[in-house]
């Protein structure tokens, strides 16, 4: 029940070549991961990338993923290094948090250009991530602004633009975006249920099968077996027909219609319908030992 989802769009590489610009004008980079898959939405790229700088990581979603399991992450995360908060972006309740986080990670620069007797430099920051994770958002949550440069619109051309907030951090406007690494298919197919791979190239059906019997595998359908009434003894695509009749998702001649039902599975996934879902867990975490590799 694989998918193979294999993709790596033109734009992307350009993506890669403006963010390498950026980096180097930037003392530290703001990672966004997903909460619900802080692996798979990774990038390896952005943390080579980073290298030498000071790392944020902001697992963000966190109000769809599994509570104990992102503090499982931002324990690992810790561990690594890094400095680690889970948010929700679209809401300013976690504004202060962020802020303080980037603070905390402008310390040692802010100590370094003391000693060297510069004064009030601003600590520049970039927010990196792949599509859909919410850059823009939290941008736009950072600045307070209703909206600003949202879209995969990638690139360093459109000459700097900064804004500067608190006393002295300026971050830039405009993200980097980098696509995923899917060395793993199994890589593919988790960023693939949280939306982060181009819908054309995806067979909505598929993803939807796949989605149910990884629920299930993973011992996560509970909140889709209760929603859509599921026995919990039906194959994945039998769930699917299952769905469509239940929501009267029907063809012209009655037949179940599967793509419609589909659709209906991937968006309630997605927005948390089907409850707070971890798609990951921290390796050894259960074990009490640290997990320093990610
Ligand atoms: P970008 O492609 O990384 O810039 O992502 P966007 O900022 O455009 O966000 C993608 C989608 O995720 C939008 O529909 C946002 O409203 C939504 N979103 C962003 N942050 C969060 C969050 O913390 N929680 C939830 N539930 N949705 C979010």
């Amino acid at each position: 029940n694989e998918m193979n989802v294999q993709w790596y769009p033109g734009h992307m590489t350009k993506a890669r070549r403006e963010m390498e610009a950026d980096v180097r004008i930037v003392d530290m980079v703001i990672e966004l991961l997903d909460a619900r898959a802080p692996m798979a939405s990774g990038n390896p790229e952005i943390r080579r990338l980073g290298q030498g700088k000071e790392r944020v990581i902001v697992l963000n979603k966190s109000d769809l993923a599994d509570a104990a399991t992102t503090a499982a992450w931002i324990r690992c995360f810790q561990a690594e290094g890094a400095h680690c908060i889970a948010m929700d972006a679209r809401g300013s309740g976690n504004r202060k948090l962020l802020m303080r986080t980037i603070e905390a990670a402008a310390a040692a620069k802010r100590e370094r250009d003391k000693k060297r007797g510069i004064l009030n430099r601003p600590v520049r920051a970039m927010v990196a991530g792949i599509p859909n994770v919410g850059k823009s958002t939290l941008i736009n949550m950072l600045s307070g602004r209703s909206s600003a440069k949202t879209g995969n619109k990638p690139g360093v051309t459109r000459g700097n633009q900064w804004i500067r907030f608190q006393q002295s951090i300026e971050l830039l406007d405009t993200p980097g975006i980098l696509w995923p690494k899917f060395e793993d298919p199994a890589i593919g197919e988790k960023i693939a249920f949280l939306g982060s791979v181009n819908e054309m190239i995806v067979d909505k059906t598929e993803l939807a099968v796949t989605l149910l019997a990884f629920l299930e595998t993973n011992g996560k359908l509970e909140g889709a077996k209760e929603r859509y009434q599921l026995k919990g003894t039906e194959t994945a695509a039998e769930m699917l027909t299952e769905i469509a009749r239940l929501r009267g998702c029907l063809m012209a001649g009655g037949e179940p219609d599967t793509e419609k039902a589909a659709g209906i599975v991937i968006n309630e996934f997605r927005s948390g319908a089907l409850g707070r879902i971890s798609l990951e867990e921290p390796e050894g975490e259960a074990h009490g030992t640290q997990n320093t590799e990610g």
